[in-house]
């Protein structure tokens, strides 16, 4: 493997990783190859800190540290998984956060923007409108920081570029171990794929540790043809800025658009009946945002035979839990 960039200890890992077997009994009973479906729970990375966003802040706050800056700059819509992290771990390590909030309406304070009152972030909420110029906004505060004497370092929507992809090859390295503790050869790794960081760092990851799964994005937001740009960019930016040794031509960016649904942050009501059986049948809590949205997708692929000949699927559950709550009107019991 080649070495790793210096990184903060702050995510709980290695994540558990088990099986899902009445999840894949009941569906057996509808499509007659059912893989066995497995998780690993990201979920779990941490209490407040939960999620795949914390993976790749290991590596990017200790780049931030190492370049002696005291002052984050982040952005993300209203209920941002990554901003929320950033908030906390912010917190922890003594760093002053900014965090540039996207939102049409006054938003409530509940869920991720809770917290990120709570571990007092500065916090700028801008409109849909205003967040595409979002480049000049982070200019412009850090011009006022740097006025101010401090030493800003701005990350990225989601925490995706070359240095936060590293938190997924990290992930992927660790997921070789679950498969091999477990025996197993899953033929694909699937995941909620937004910003596309946890893409390309499993991507890349699985590439290099010669996995043979195939990692396959379920698109919350966005097509398939926009994510192997993106997905692309952050992996070419890695090699350049590591001098990484690895051959993209032959690299597959899959990514599956089918089960966005309306919007972004929106959810149709097939969503929440899954995130409610999965809850009920398995105990594992998914999102609307992010992670209901790709398992809904991925059991409907099973259910029409997409994964038929593969032994062995993961899920990788990359949190989302107080998305959930954010939206717990649309849960009614
Ligand atoms: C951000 C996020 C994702 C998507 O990860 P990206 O690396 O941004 O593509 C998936 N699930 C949850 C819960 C997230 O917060």
């Amino acid at each position: 493997m080649i070495p790793y960039p210096k990184k903060l200890n702050l995510a709980q890992a290695p994540t558990p990783f088990h099986a899902l077997d009445r999840l894949s009994e009941q569906l057996a009973k509808r499509a007659s190859d059912c893989p066995r479906i497995w998780i690993k729970r990201d979920d779990q990375t941490g209490c407040v800190t939960s999620g795949n966003k914390v993976r790749k802040l290991e590596y990017l706050l200790a780049d931030a540290l190492a370049k002696g800056c005291d002052t984050i700059i982040t952005s993300g819509g209203v209920q941002s998984n990554h901003c929320r992290a950033v908030a906390i771990l912010g917190a922890q390590l003594g760093l002053k956060v900014h965090l540039l909030l996207r939102s049409d309406i006054k938003p409530q304070p509940v869920g991720n923007l809770l917290l990120d009152q709570l571990a007092g972030a500065t916090i700028s909420h801008y409109s849909q409108q205003e967040f595409k110029q979002l480049d000049g906004l982070f200019e412009s505060w850090q011009t006022q920081y740097a006025a101010q004497g401090r030493c800003c370092y701005s990350i990225p929507t989601g925490g995706s570029n070359g240095t936060g992809l590293w938190g997924y090859v990290a992930a992927a390295e660790e997921l070789m171990a679950d498969f091999s503790t477990e025996k197993i050869e899953p033929s694909y790794i699937i995941h909620a794929t937004g910003s596309g960081g946890t893409q390309a760092g499993l991507t890349v990851g699985c590439k290099l540790l010669g996995l043979s799964a195939q990692v396959e994005g379920y698109a919350v937001c966005d097509n398939s043809a926009y994510f192997e740009r993106r997905v692309l960019e952050d992996i070419q930016q890695w090699i350049k800025q590591y001098q990484i040794p690895i051959e993209i031509e032959r690299l597959k960016i899959a990514t599956n658009d089918g089960y966005i649904g309306p919007d972004y942050g929106l959810a149709g009501p097939e969503v929440f009946a899954m995130i409610k059986d999965l809850a009920a049948l398995e105990g594992v809590i998914l999102d609307p945002v992010y992670t209901g949205k790709a398992f809904y997708g991925m059991v409907e692929e099973i259910k029409a035979g997409r994964y038929s000949g593969a032994s062995d699927i993961v899920f990788v559950h990359t949190g989302g839990l107080f998305g959930l709550l954010a939206q717990q009107d649309k849960l009614a019991y």
